[in-house]
């Protein structure tokens, strides 16, 4: 129990105690200092209505004050407490039975029912074998091991034999119940739980919707996951480029990249779709938002691509909250529906979502969403297949538990509650840069700081005034989201190309940026090249999301506590001083210099930036990156062949320097910006083609710059020499494919797309 006496401190303990259960408020409380208006009380009600959803609240009123009061107050209390007229045993009491009725409906389905069974103690003679936790007593280590992690956890772990739980393959009972509540709270006609996560989400929804030498369309930027469900549909893709900036930041597919021409051009260009079954692409795929925070206005992207394909995927894999939150409003999948988009045209959508990426679920727990459209119908028993195929038969109910939650935690008002604090803090930070910026500006210290990839100013549309980002008000900036649109070809997002209300920049994604570059490419002469920050970071404990170039990534997520960022904020000022004052490296870094003394032993800090950024700026790496991801390579073969080959012992690891005109057989990406550079089934292009000459310039500096390591995927690095090296198809002629004598396999004839490999 917990006793507050002013509105303010009411709602301290309303917005930190999550486990309240009942609510008794005085409506003469006295109001917090400089609000006017309302009563004290009156604050408090419409706060807990706010952050919880059905709390028992009752008002405490003089008798004559009922009359008065406004008609949502009678409609957010459950009752009303006159202390002078009733014995306190009989308000406790009231007050109490209304508290258990509240924790009882406050559980959603399945984690109900598994709490139900947990109190049950029942011996269970089915898997799994550690049997409720007891089978690890019987070892020091299982011992260690229950002790860890304790009896619930274990006693939860069930076979799917026990029924009173529903089944996840037949969608029954509580599970049934639970992904139901979870369609009805994020806007799908069907939800499906998926405990392999988002990636396994991808691959389930690429296989159902393309089949063998059927055409896909997908976004360049797109997850390893998308990749690996065109190897297993054996689908022929068309990739989508998305824009950059001058930072190198990946932007969104730009209106005119989806429009029903540019997207039959690029496929009739394409030479694989040559020999697709049909002319016209079965699937879409794009990533919404994307790592940068980028999202989409949803709808006009369903218009825009509803022509060429009646299936659209959007990957909203760090974007599960934005039902929740006005900001972004029609800005995912499940916001495309028959209300919006009505009309035969209307594609069916899909939205895979990792749930416990941004929403409070266990790792690995993920959805996938679906509003189906009578053009391509999916039918639940057809997808279920699907989802069979790509599912455990012994899932881990404590997951699906924490899907459950996580879809009770968005439900109602607190959804929006709890999503608005990380915005909230998200855009404090913000401003606290901006403005830390203008007093150094204003100070006499050395003119530069960090900045944010954000609106140099936004308008407020109730008034049309424009205001500076910095000097905005909160409460403009939380509940507007033209503030956050990218307006076409303004400066500082960088992205041409774009149309009106089209993408909206996610503020609780927020991309810090560093001196050295503009959003246009535009190079100074001098620069901190963000490696080196997020290097600092690390050694002050503070771990960012994704370094690029010039820029880093911080997430605001739901658990962000009011402040968190001050250490930031902090260690940021001290790069700073470190940096004025021309500290040695062996300062700033000491595990670098200890792990490469030779290297940066005596390098100050200043000049192992300058040294870095000038290198940067020599390799026109930023040029480089730009053509390389404009000039997509040439594909030779599906990505199917390719997994055929590598398991048949039919790829190699290439040096760079013998890479010209291979086909590659893995996906190679290279942060920034996180887009693959080069799919499976893609021609490596000439020695001075734009892909080898910028895989070779990060190769470069990777040697130059040791613990500084660019992040690549897909590469593999020889130890010896730090030398590049990417999986090929090997080259053999057509009659050797590898395969051994043994194997039932009619002697494989020439591929007809390319004679170095063979038919399917
Ligand atoms: C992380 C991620 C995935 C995979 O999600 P997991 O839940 O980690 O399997 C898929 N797509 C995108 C865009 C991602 O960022």
């Amino acid at each position: 129990m917990r006793w507050a006496t002013t509105a303010d401190d009411a709602q301290a303990v309303l917005r930190t105690e999550a486990g309240t259960a009942a609510a008794v408020i005085d409506w003469n409380l006295p109001q917090a200092a400089g609000d006017g208006g309302e009563t004290g009380g009156a604050e408090v009600l419409r706060h807990a209505g706010q952050r919880f959803q059905n709390l028992p609240v009752f008002l405490i009123t003089d008798g004559e004050d009922l009359e008065h009061l406004p008609l949502w107050v009678a409609e957010t209390v459950i009752g009303y407490i006159w202390p002078l007229e009733d014995t306190a045993p009989f308000i406790a009491g009231r007050i109490a039975s209304a508290a258990r009725g509240y924790q009882h409906d406050l559980l959603p389905p399945f984690f109900k029912a598994l709490r139900r069974f947990d109190h049950a103690h029942e011996y269970s003679w089915h898997t799994p074998a550690h049997s409720g936790g007891v089978a690890f007593l019987k070892s020091p280590v299982g011992r260690a091991f229950h002790d860890y992690f304790g009896e619930r956890l274990l006693r939860s772990d069930l076979s799917i034999s026990v029924g009173e739980l529903g089944s996840l393959f037949e969608h029954t009972g509580p599970v049934g119940a639970a992904e139901r509540n979870a369609a009805r709270v994020f806007g799908a006609d069907r939800t499906y739980f998926v405990l392999h996560g988002d990636s396994t989400c991808d691959r389930m929804v690429g296989h159902f919707s393309v089949t063998q030498d059927e055409i896909a369309l997908v976004d360049r930027n797109c997850h390893k996951s998308v990749l690996h469900g065109l190897v297993l549909s054996g689908a022929r893709p068309v990739y989508l480029v998305p824009t950059r900036n001058g930072y190198g930041l990946a932007g969104p597919l730009p209106p005119a990249e989806i429009q029903a021409q540019s997207v039959a051009d690029r496929t009739s260009r394409n030479p694989l779709t040559q020999g697709a079954v049909s002319p016209k692409a079965q699937y879409a795929v794009l990533t919404n938002s994307t790592y940068d925070g980028l999202c989409y206005d949803t709808l006009q992207v369903a218009q825009a691509l509803a022509p060429s394909t009646p299936r659209l995927h959007f990957d909203e894999a760090w974007f599960a909250y934005a039902r929740f939150h006005p900001l972004y409003a029609g800005r995912y999948g499940m916001a495309v529906g028959p209300e919006t988009f009505p009309g035969p045209e209307r594609p069916t959508v899909f939205s895979t979502q990792s749930t416990h990426k941004l929403l409070a679920a266990l790792s690995q727990s993920a959805m996938v969403h679906i509003k189906s459209a009578p053009r391509a119908p999916v039918e639940h028993d057809r997808f279920n297949e699907a989802f069979m195929m790509h599912g455990t038969t012994s899932p881990l109910y404590p997951m699906i538990a924490s899907l459950d939650v996580a879809t009770a935690m968005m439900d109602g008002p607190q959804g929006r509650c709890l999503i608005d604090e990380a915005v909230t803090e998200a855009i404090r930070f913000r401003q606290t840069v901006v403005r830390v910026a203008r007093r150094i500006a204003a100070a006499d210290r050395p003119n530069w700081f960090f900045g944010v990839w954000q609106p140099e100013t936004v308008t407020d549309p109730a008034t049309g005034e424009r205001l500076p980002f910095a000097d905005a008000p909160l409460e403009l900036l939380r509940t507007e989201p033209s503030c956050w649109q990218l307006e076409p070809d303004a400066d500082w997002h960088g992205f041409p190309g774009l149309t009106t209300g089209y993408c909206l920049l996610d503020p609780i994604k927020v991309t810090l940026t560093c001196p050295g570059i503009d959003a246009t490419g535009q190079m100074s002469h001098w620069g901190i090249p963000a490696r080196v920050l997020t290097a600092y970071l690390a050694t002050r404990d503070i771990v960012v999301e994704k370094t690029d170039s010039y820029t880093t990534l911080i997430l605001f997520s739901m658990g962000i506590t009011k402040g968190k960022w001050g250490t930031l904020m902090d260690a940021l000022m001290d790069f700073k001083t470190l940096y004025d004052h021309n500290a040695p490296v062996e300062q700033v870094l000491p595990e670098l210099v200890a792990a490469h003394p030779h290297r940066y032993t005596g390098q100050t800090l200043r000049e192992l930036c300058q040294e870095m950024h000038n290198h940067l700026r020599d390799a026109r790496l930023v040029e480089l990156l730009d053509t390389a991801f404009h000039d997509l390579p040439e594909p030779v073969t599906p990505p199917q062949h390719c997994y055929q080959r590598l398991i048949r012992g039919g790829t190699e690891r290439v040096r760079l320097t013998d890479a010209a005109d291979r086909v590659a057989a893995a996906m190679v990406t290279v942060t920034p910006p996180g887009i693959p550079v080069l799919m499976p089934g893609e021609n490596t292009g000439t020695p001075d083609g734009p892909l080898l000459r910028y895989l070779t310039a990060l190769e470069s500096f990777d040697r130059r710059f040791p613990g500084f390591r660019s992040e690549t995927h897909g590469v593999t690095v020889a130890p010896d020499t730090g030398d590049y090296l990417i999986e090929c198809v090997r080259q053999i002629p057509a009659q050797q494919t590898g395969r051994t004598a043994g194997e039932h396999h009619k002697t494989p004839t020439p591929h007809p797309l390319n004679p170095q490999l063979p038919t399917a």
